[in-house]
């Protein structure tokens, strides 16, 4: 089956993004504490594809070998993995991208990797704000012209189908 990664910094949201978009309340585990899952989770969607649930990253208290081990994982799996078709990176869109976000970003786009970003907790900002806040992201991370930009809530379910469009072309693409 074809896998979309989520890539992300930690408590960033991947796991309640992932639990919106297949209907499951806690399918992937939430937690509070960052830095947590050190493996790729999968969790299969309706027998049609795979989420592949990244390690956060940019948890800054950790060892330089624990960062290492990080990067080779990552790595080794982006890179040799027939099936994935592409990564959702996930940013909080209150905030500036970080510089994690942009070389995580710059690496996906160094190697071809398509990606789709999805800027979460849409509902943690005023309606009017969610435009400057879009710009910030867009801007932040030099999103390319044509790769999407997704404004995503897991508590509202608002981007949903957008996101789900936009994973559907990937999918279909490869
Ligand atoms: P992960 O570490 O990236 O998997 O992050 P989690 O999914 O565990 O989320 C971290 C925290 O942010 C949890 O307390 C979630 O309830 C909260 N959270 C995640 N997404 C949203 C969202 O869209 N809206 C709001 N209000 N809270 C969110």
């Amino acid at each position: 089956l074809p896998e979309i990664a989520l890539a992300g910094r930690s408590n960033v949201g991947k796991s309640s993004l992932i639990n919106r978009m297949v209907h499951r309340k806690n399918l992937a585990r939430t937690s509070s504490k960052p830095g947590k899952t050190q493996t790729i989770n999968f969790y299969r969607v309706n027998g049609r594809l795979y989420f592949a649930d990244m390690p956060g990253y940019g948890f800054a208290r950790v060892s330089k070998e624990t960062k290492a081990a990080w990067a080779r994982m990552i790595e080794g799996y982006l890179l040799n993995r027939r099936e994935l078709k592409g990564v959702i990176q996930v940013v909080d869109v209150r905030h500036p991208p970080t510089r994690d976000d942009r070389m995580m970003y710059d690496w996906l786009r160094h190697y071809g990797i398509p990606v789709i970003v999805v800027a979460t907790k849409a509902d943690k900002i005023p309606r009017g704000k969610w435009p400057k806040h879009m710009k910030q992201v867009r801007e932040g991370l030099q999103i390319r012209a044509d790769d999407p930009l997704v404004l995503f809530s897991a508590e509202t379910g608002q981007g949903k189908d957008e996101l789900w469009n936009a994973i559907a072309a990937l999918v279909t693409e490869g």
